[in-house]
Formats: C-alpha cells, structure tokens, sequence
C-alpha cells in the first residue's frame, strides 16, 4: 500500500465545493450536537435543523429526530437511511438530536491495494494517526466485498433507551460487492460520555441508496483519507428534555453494545 502525506490530488476537499464562503470556513473544527450519552438516555428529540448542521461541516454522522434512521453526511448532502435499507434525501428543516460533522481536509491518504477486513482497516488507521490524543475525520472510498449495517426505526414516547432500540429493533442488512463511501470518526478515550471514543463508521453505496451504521466490513481496494482535527465545539440542547435528565446514570458497557457488532 501506498501512503501519501499533504496535498492530494483528487482527495474529498472542501475548497471545491461551490456555494460555501472560504473565508468564514473552520476547518479544523469537529462540531457537534448533543451528547451520545443523552442518546444512550432516549433523548431522541431533534433540537438542531439538518440546515444548521450543514453550515457547520461536510462530512460526518448522526441521527434523526425520533432516532428515525442512520444519518450521513458526504459532500455536503445528508441522508437519512432507514431501516428498510435506503437512504433517503433530507429537508433543512428535519431535525437531529446527535450529529457530528466537520468541514473534511485531506491531510494525509492511504491506498489500498489488498483485501482487508475492518479490524485490520482499523490497525491500519491505527498506526497512521500522529498522536491518540487528536481528533480524527476518517473517509473511506472503496470496493467493499462485505459491507455488514444496520438501522433503527423511529421511537415513540415515552422514547425506550438506545441499548432497549438496538436489543429490540435494530435491522442489520448485509451487501455485497458494494462500492461505497465509509464516513466516521476516530476520537480519543477522553471523550467518553460525549461522543463515542474509538471509531464510529456509516456507509453509504456508491449511488447513494443504500447504507446504514457499519458493524463490519471487508475492503477490496480503496483509498482511506485522514483529516486531523485539533478544534471541538460542542453544542448543547436548552430543551426542557435535555436540561431535566439525570446524564449522571452508571451507563456501564451500553455504548460498545450499541455502538458495535454483537460478535
Ligand atoms: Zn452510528
């Protein structure tokens, strides 16, 4: 494999994309909505719109009011995908009550050139991030042998908790020989409570149709691009719902149960 550092041609970058200011962008900043361990609680109302979260970066996850599917965001577009398997385009005015999006630089890419499965993606990344401490926006374009995702259907209230959704309701899909996009994060282990430390993934195909929360995969061939991010801003529901919540709750193993494969 092949490992390229700084300015890549044809690497996902903001720049290129028409209608944004460059002048105001903050590229190096991860935002995000809310807090994983308010979703861990059943906190599901969506208290941003999908039009503010798109002013705040180009690539990157979450959800849907009500938990009502995977969310993904590439280049810029955002797609609900949903538990019969397809990605759905989203308003400006559909709510999120969890996301994370980041304005994506290519700061360093690595090709890929043999089979892997995710674990060894995973080692792979692992060796290539300067420093655990960081902040990373991951990307993966490639020919997937496997690609192994879920969703979750939308809750009604009283909204159950997210590890009750993911034990009753979760629908795994399995595709085959699928070109796609993997978009997601590594995040530190201080970040626990916040967001999900380690990686989190979702996929989508290549003709945006179908996709979900990534629980494995295996890679053909590909391309992964890094961008380190060094800014985090945070921003936090004023909702009756959120402020009333005890977050405080001994959350134990929940988020790797709900966050990873059940192998
Ligand atoms: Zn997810």
């Amino acid at each position: 494999m092949l490992v390229l550092s700084g300015c890549v041609d044809d690497a996902p970058n903001t720049p290129d994309t028409p209608n944004i200011d460059q002048s105001n962008l903050q590229d190096d900043v991860l935002f995000q909505a809310s807090t994983i361990d308010a979703l861990l609680e059943g906190l599901y109302e969506g208290q941003m719109t999908i039009g503010e979260l798109k002013e705040q970066g180009d690539l990157g996850l979450g959800t849907f009011d009500a938990l009502d599917g995977e969310m993904i965001v590439i280049d810029g577009e955002v797609y609900q995908m949903k538990t019969d398997g397809y990605a759905y385009s989203v308003n400006d005015f559909d709510t999120t009550p969890f996301a994370a999006v980041t304005y994506f630089e290519t700061d360093e890419s690595i090709i890929l050139d043999e089979s892997l499965n995710s674990s060894e993606v995973g080692s792979l990344i692992g060796e290539m991030l300067p420093s655990k401490n960081l902040m990373y926006a991951i990307r993966i374009d490639g020919t997937f042998e496997h690609m192994k995702v879920r969703s979750v259907p939308a809750q009604e209230e009283p909204y159950p908790l997210l590890i009750d959704v993911i034990a009753d309701e979760q629908v795994v899909f399995e595709l085959e020989d699928v070109e796609g996009s993997i978009v997601g994060f590594w995040l530190p282990y201080y970040v626990e409570g916040i967001n999900v430390p380690g990686y989190h993934f979702h996929f989508i195909d290549a003709g945006r149709e179908k996709g979900g929360h990534v629980l494995d995969y295996v890679i053909l061939n590909g391309t992964i691009y890094i961008d380190q991010t060094a800014g985090f801003e945070l921003s936090l529901p004023e909702s009756a719902e959120f402020m009333n919540e005890d977050l405080s709750r001994d959350k134990g193993d929940e988020l790797h149960t709900v966050e990873k494969d059940e192998k």
